[in-house]
């Protein structure tokens, strides 16, 4: 099943809550293959199972467009296990195009997934990778970067989020 389109905001599934992947199937496969194909289309830093319509604990990071010798790493029933720090930073959305906005989240993570060979490691990361793992970890549990938005952020941003509902 190749070219799966990214979901906008408005489509209910991304409020729902993605089940772990119990073995690295053929199926699970073609999905990472369709999650990197649309991230790099997308040109953007990180994409989850859930914007492809499909309810499984599996993100892809791809922090290349912001460092060139980054590759794109796969994360399946990934785990948060530490946090730390803080930092605001500019964030976006693949599944809210043109909806941008300054954001807190903790400056470092510790994080413990599964390859896609089935491995398990454990990796730390900081700055702009801890924001990307953060931001894809909260849609395996339906929670939305809009979520984080502050009462007035999310008022300014309101006429945005109604033309993308539309859309739908
Ligand atoms: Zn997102």
């Amino acid at each position: 099943m190749a070219g799966r389109p990214i979901v906008t905001y408005g489509d209910p599934v991304l409020r729902e809550v993605s089940k772990p992947v119990e073995e690295i199937t053929t199926e699970v496969k073609d999905l990472l293959a369709d999650l990197k194909a649309a991230l790099q289309k997308a040109n953007g830093l990180g994409l989850s199972a859930v914007q492809l319509g499909v309810l499984l604990r599996i993100f892809i990071v791809d922090l290349s467009v912001v460092d060139i010798t980054a590759e794109q790493k796969v994360f399946i029933n990934p785990e948060i296990m530490e946090t730390a720090g803080s930092s605001e930073f500019e964030e976006g959305c693949l599944s809210f195009p043109g909806i941008f906005q300054r954001l807190t989240r903790p400056e470092r993570v510790k994080v413990k997934a599964l390859d896609e060979n089935g491995n398990e490691f454990v990796m730390e990361a900081e700055g702009v990778a801890a924001r990307a793992i953060l931001h894809e970890n909260d849609h395996l549990e339906g929670v939305l970067f809009i979520d984080h938005f502050s009462a007035l952020g999310r008022a300014l941003a309101d006429r945005k989020l109604k033309r993308l509902t539309k859309s739908v």
